[in-house]
């Protein structure tokens, strides 16, 4: 709908900025949406990126191409493509940083203290507009999206992104957690999903529902395989589950894999009786 172009704001709603980071790449697709919304005489920054000076001399350039200064930082999580950049930007702009609370696993940014951690429900006043917390847990477990009220649109971090489906790599991410945060969704009017890869969703309603259907359908897939096979860890059934995944990309599916084996598990349809090994729950 809107040009993904490298480095330079481009409008995507009412005083509200896209700005694409500069790390295109086979887990981050074209790059890191950086998203700029107008707060009071403020700009706040939505998910800053990855620490790249290129990005913050962008940042700064299009804040002074919009006439406002950064005042706020805000982040959906705190893996490495998406919050580090806070701290050049602190360098550069009096800040408030708003978000998760920092969590501890290697794939985390650890540079990440907020000044204020967000919680479900919360509404930050954007001067005229509102942003609504919702925890959606899943993708990693201090997941955060955010509802602009008045324009309808869903910042959805890796909630939710556009031309792929999201990795969920446990312990810090989870199937089951996943799914009931997309299914919260559900209750809220959504225009427009603002990802945090890819350009903008124009139909929440589809994507979201599309979303569950994908997941529940690859579950299928892995009780299959698990009532037709012997093998049993996450590595040796991802050629099966994932046939229609390159194979390249299997490493990279192993994780989601395992968060479906230990949904099943949660769901009391397999067991897990040995270290890292599934099998079919019977009776
Ligand atoms: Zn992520």
């Amino acid at each position: 709908m809107f040009a993904l172009t490298p480095g330079k704001a481009v409008p995507v709603g009412s005083g509200i900025w896209r700005l694409l980071a500069l790390n295109p790449g086979m887990m981050s697709g074209p790059g890191t949406n950086t998203y700029l919304i107008a707060a009071g005489d403020g700009l706040w920054v939505l998910d800053p990126g990855p620490e790249d000076s290129r990005h913050v001399d962008n940042l700064a350039a299009a804040s002074a191409e919009i006439g406002r200064p950064v005042t706020a930082v805000l982040c959906t999580h705190t893996h490495r493509d998406h919050s580090p950049c806070t701290a050049l930007v602190k360098e550069r702009f009096p800040v408030r940083v708003l978000g998760p609370a920092p969590l501890d696993d290697a794939l985390q940014d650890h540079s990440w203290q907020p000044d204020e951690v967000l919680v479900d429900g919360q509404v930050l006043d954007l001067g005229g507009a509102a942003l609504k917390v919702i925890a959606t847990p899943g993708h990693v477990s201090n997941h955060l999206c955010f509802l602009h009220q008045q324009e309808g649109l869903l910042f959805s971090g890796d909630h939710l992104i556009n031309g792929s489906t999201v990795v969920i790599a446990p312990p810090a991410g989870s199937m089951s957690a996943y799914l009931d945060s997309l299914r919260k969704l559900q209750g809220e009017t959504l225009r427009a999903i603002a990802p945090g890869h890819g350009d903008l969703i124009a139909d929440p309603a589809q994507a979201i529902a599309s979303t569950i259907a994908h997941r529940l359908q690859r579950e299928d897939k892995v009780l299959d395989a698990l009532s037709r096979t012997s093998v049993c860890t996450p590595a040796d059934l991802v050629a099966q589950v994932y046939q229609d995944v390159p194979a390249f990309l299997h490493p990279v599916a192993e994780f989601s894999l395992h968060a479906h084996l230990i949904k099943l598990v949660e769901d009391g349809r397999a067991e897990s009786p040995e270290d890292g090994c599934y099998r079919l729950k019977h009776g």
